[in-house]
C-alpha cells in the first residue's frame, strides 16, 4: 500500500549541505523531482519513489541522481 506522505505532511524545501550532499534527519524527506514522490531520508520500512531514483531502508536511502532530488523539511498538518 502507498502512503501519500504529502496527505500528512507539508513539505519546505530546504538547502543541501555545504559540500552538496543531501541532509538526512527524522523530519527530512527527498522528493523526486523525476516522478515527484516524497520518501523519507531515514526510513525504517522499505521504501521508493516511483521511477526508482530513491530507494531506501534500515534508515538509509540509496539514491541513484542526486540532482534529480530535492531535500524538503516535513511538518505535520
Ligand atoms: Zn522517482
Amino acid at each position: 500500500m502507498k502512503i501519500d506522505l504529502r496527505k500528512i505532511y507539508r513539505f519546505d524545501a530546504i538547502p543541501r549541505n555545504p559540500d552538496g550532499s543531501l541532509p538526512t534527519g527524522g523530519d527530512i524527506y527527498y522528493e523526486c523531482t523525476e516522478c515527484t514522490q516524497v520518501v523519507s531520508s531515514v526510513p525504517h520500512i522499505v521504501a521508493a519513489c516511483e521511477c526508482g531514483n530513491l530507494s531506501g531502508k534500515g534508515g538509509e536511502v540509496a539514491v541513484k541522481a542526486p540532482e534529480k532530488v530535492n531535500p524538503v523539511r516535513g511538518k505535520l498538518r
